[in-house]
């Protein structure tokens, strides 16, 4: 980084216990102080908390953990009953989680869990989540081009993210989170990706003119960059007078090698920090997409503004160090999950990642 500005990253993914010495070792190589853990949910897994909150365990002054919500009920069709989910919020602040992660409005999310965000299946959590003040991180629709076949990237293909008419419109998306943020103009959320709305930096403006509450991150969605290099001078004054609103992430993933994920960080700062004009390099991760798709152009915002994009803004709303972990009650958290995970995979408990995350937040130490 060029900068001496501390970083947070909002936005990274552990994979797995196994991923944990990786994901720190890339928080070194990389440069960034410190890492909020995503969670996803959704399937079997129930939810990716279980690895999560053991990193946060281990790591206790490196890494924050926006945790993922149990919709076991409906994956098991009845067979199990987790708590509401106003329940989970309380239970996850508990234990000492600093926020809520939400996939639910990606659209393959949206597909496997076909519930509307606006109906009543949330209502009670997005009141609850408005009164507490817990922040969430949300990922709310795709690229516009996955819904055209012929603009969908092969990389997104090969995901399974080009969508026909089997999966929910961008603007049902948008009109449905919508509906949530004027029943709850004060929540806090930041959505993932831009909100990927890079391409429409008005509509942009008048969401966070409307709702005070809301942020965007910068993770790619490398589009994203294409986008907002369209128009240098517009997306500084966009950046310079929004700077409260935005927040520096990468979509990092534990797994992946650390001179990759170096690249990926490296493609946002150089973009935020400088005015230079450069490609995805050769070495960066497939979900990039080849060099030959687009040029970024920096925006070299002022020191001011990237104080708050790299930590400031990310710091107000989650705290200026991660939340301590109560070990005790985020075991018993990891246990109540190996359980679903059981019934839901047909696999023996002690054989789940949950099961051994339990026995291992046991271990490290007393509970805090
Ligand atoms: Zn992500």
């Amino acid at each position: 980084m060029a900068t001496s500005i501390p970083i947070i990253d909002c936005h990274v993914h552990g994979s797995s216990l196994s991923g944990i010495p990786s994901l720190n070792g890339i928080c070194e190589c990389v440069g960034i102080e410190r890492m909020n853990i995503v969670c996803t949910t959704g399937g079997q897994r129930v939810n990716a908390n279980p690895a999560a909150l053991v990193t946060k365990a281990e790591f206790p002054e490196r890494f924050y953990v926006f945790a993922g919500l149990d919709h076991s009920a409906h994956f098991s069709k009845g067979k199990l009953s987790p708590p509401s989910l106003p329940e989970q919020i309380d239970r996850l602040m508990a234990l000492g989680a600093d926020g809520i992660k939400m996939i639910e409005a990606k659209p393959t999310s949206r597909k496997s869990l076909p519930i509307p965000l606006d109906g009543p299946y949330f209502e009670e959590y997005f009141t609850h989540a408005e009164e507490t003040g817990v922040p969430l991180l949300w990922h709310v629709a795709d690229p516009e081009e996955f819904w055209d076949p012929d603009k969908t990237p092969s990389w997104a293909k090969q995901r399974g993210w080009g969508y026909n008419e089997s999966f929910v419109p961008k603007e049902q998306l948008y009109t449905e989170v919508e509906n949530v943020l004027r029943r709850h103009p004060k929540l806090t959320v930041v959505f993932a990706h831009f909100f990927f709305l890079s391409a429409d930096l008005p509509r942009a403006a008048a969401l966070f003119d409307r709702y005070e509450g809301t942020h965007f991150d910068l993770a790619p969605g490398i589009e994203l960059l294409y986008n907002l290099s369209r128009d240098v001078p517009a997306t500084r004054r966009f950046f310079e007078s929004y700077a409260d609103r935005i927040l520096f992430g990468t979509d990092i993933s534990g797994g992946q090698p650390p001179e990759e994920a170096r690249l990926r960080a490296g493609i946002v700062t150089r973009w935020l920090e400088t005015d230079e004009e450069y490609r995805v390099p050769e070495g960066a991760d497939f979900l990039l997409g080849p060099p030959e798709d687009g040029i970024v152009r920096g925006i070299s915002l002022s020191d001011d503004a990237l104080a708050k994009i790299y930590h400031g803004n990310f710091e107000r709303l989650a705290g200026a160090r991660p939340k301590a972990l109560n070990r005790e009650l985020a075991a018993q958290e990891c246990e109540r999950i190996a359980a679903e995970v059981a019934v839901m995979a047909g696999t023996p408990v002690g054989d789940t990642e949950a099961a051994q995350s339990a026995v291992r937040l046991r271990r490290s130490g007393p509970p805090a």
